[in-house]
């Protein structure tokens, strides 16, 4: 009998930890992994931040997948554009959608959408040299408002008040170094509309963004409650022990400062052609007699650091933001299973956890995928990639990511560095094409 065939859509830390554990498990198999991108690694490489080294070469461990000769990777192919899902199914026993999270939740308030207000996600794309990030032009930004207390605020925070020759060292493009050059950073809040206890933000990130040298740490907003330490959980208890003794460090003068607004609710976006401003409330009824309830963060920019949203594909049930699963096992709204159809990572458990969360994740996933292949039925399966070529779609395979890869680290090598992010869709494809030369 011929190996069973397996689609992975999505060749993120999801993705690839399903691929390494079916292909670990299972010798009679083959795994096929799409990805919109010619470049594997989803948010390995374009969301984890570039001065987080350490957490990035995980991508090591993870591109081991592609060294098994029974793992193909079919880059620059989108679910839903170039292949629907009932393609998919006719061409694989088993299809696991692992395409995480690549929309933003909204706050759904006045001046959302002026100039100068952002989604975290957006700016993260951008500084990560994604190819589809708009450019930012930060040329006389001082004043900027972050939005959500988690560890993506955090990261966005740190790369705006970090000294860029500290992050000179690290993958960023060019660009995104020079238009970081060009802004005036003076003043980062962080704006959370609970208390402290309520950040999610891990201690570890926490504790490296207070201790950012040349930056003071200030506390804004209404007092903060302090709470029965009883009543808090570990990384409650550690994120609120780092901010107050950051807020007590002597300041010194600091060029920069990063104020830590807790207890204010956003309401409104201020400005005509561009953000000028951003308006919070004070939360929580028992604090009225403290402050004003209403105040103005005089910005110039905002991002909004509240949440990704994952994206719903034609044909695949879809619930609030995610495919609905048993185990990994797509179901549809009855919760009926949909034999052969599996789901992983962000699209399946939302968009929460860290890179290693996703580890456990797959080994539920792929041990669905692997009780369950020797009772689907058989069927005669089409050829899918033969199909493409037939309509004009040529996917990006591994030898093209890793000439990408050898073109990023040749970059850095000319600067110093272990790698230059390659940002531009024409020198990516450039590469990729170059096969064909
Ligand atoms: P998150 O931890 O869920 O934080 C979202 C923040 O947005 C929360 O503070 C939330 O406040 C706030 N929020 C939501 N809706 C809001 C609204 N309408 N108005 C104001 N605030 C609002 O998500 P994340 O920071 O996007 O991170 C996503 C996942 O990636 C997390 O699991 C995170 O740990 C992980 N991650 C890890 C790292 C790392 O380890 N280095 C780096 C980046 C991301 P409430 O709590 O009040 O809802």
């Amino acid at each position: 009998m011929s190996a069973s065939r397996v689609a992975i859509v999505g060749a993120g830390p999801a993705g690839l930890f399903t691929a390494a554990e079916l292909l670990a498990q299972d010798a009679d198999l083959t795994v096929d992994i799409f990805d919109r991108l010619p470049t594997p690694f989803g948010l390995l490489r374009y969301g984890v931040a570039p001065d987080h080294a350490s957490i990035k070469a995980v991508a090591t461990t993870l591109a081991r997948v592609f060294d098994d000769p029974r793992a193909r990777f079919l880059g620059m192919v989108e679910l839903g554009r170039d292949v629907h899902s009932s393609a998919l199914r006719a061409s694989y026993d088993a299809v696991v959608y692992a395409m995480g999270a690549e929309d933003d939740r909204r706050m759904q308030i006045p001046g959302e959408e002026l100039p100068g207000s952002h989604s975290a996600r957006q700016f993260v794309s951008w500084y990560s040299g994604h190819p589809d990030a708009t450019p930012l032009d930060l040329t006389g930004v001082r004043n900027v408002a972050v939005i959500g207390v988690g560890n993506v605020a955090c990261d966005v925070a740190r790369i705006l008040l970090k000294d860029r020759n500290d992050l000179s060292t690290t993958d960023m493009p060019d660009s995104v170094l020079a238009a970081l050059r060009s802004a005036e950073i003076e003043n980062v809040w962080l704006v959370g509309r609970r208390g402290p206890e309520n950040a999610t933000f891990s201690s570890q990130e926490l504790r490296e963004l207070v201790s950012i040298p040349g930056v003071d740490v200030h506390r804004e907003g209404p007092p903060w409650v302090t709470p029965d330490p009883e009543t808090l959980d570990r990384r409650a208890a550690g994120n609120l022990a780092a901010m107050t003794a950051a807020i007590e460090r002597p300041h010194t003068d600091a060029q920069r400062h990063l104020h830590l607004a807790f207890w204010q609710r956003p309401v409104r976006l201020i400005g005509t052609d561009k953000v000028t401003g951003l308006e919070v409330e004070r939360t929580g009824a028992e604090r009225e007699a403290e402050g004003p309830a209403l105040t103005v963060l005089p910005v110039d920019l905002v991002l909004r650091s509240i949440g990704y949203l994952g994206v719903p594909v034609p044909g695949v049930p879809f619930d609030n933001g995610r495919i609905p699963h048993l185990e990994g096992r797509v179901v549809d709204d009855d919760l009926s299973e949909r034999p052969g159809e599996y789901a992983v990572g962000w699209i399946k458990r939302g968009p929460v956890g860290l890179i290693g969360s996703n580890r456990k994740d797959a080994r539920e996933t792929a041990a669905s995928v692997l009780a369950d292949l020797p009772s689907l039925p058989r069927r005669d399966l089409t050829d899918l990639v033969a199909q493409m070529a037939d309509a004009g779609i040529h996917p990006s395979g591994i030898a093209d990511w890793r000439r990408i890869d050898q073109a990023e680290i040749a970059r850095g090598g000319i600067r110093g560095r272990e790698r230059t992010k390659i940002e531009a869709w024409h020198d990516l494809l450039d590469l990729v094409s170059a096969a064909e030369a």
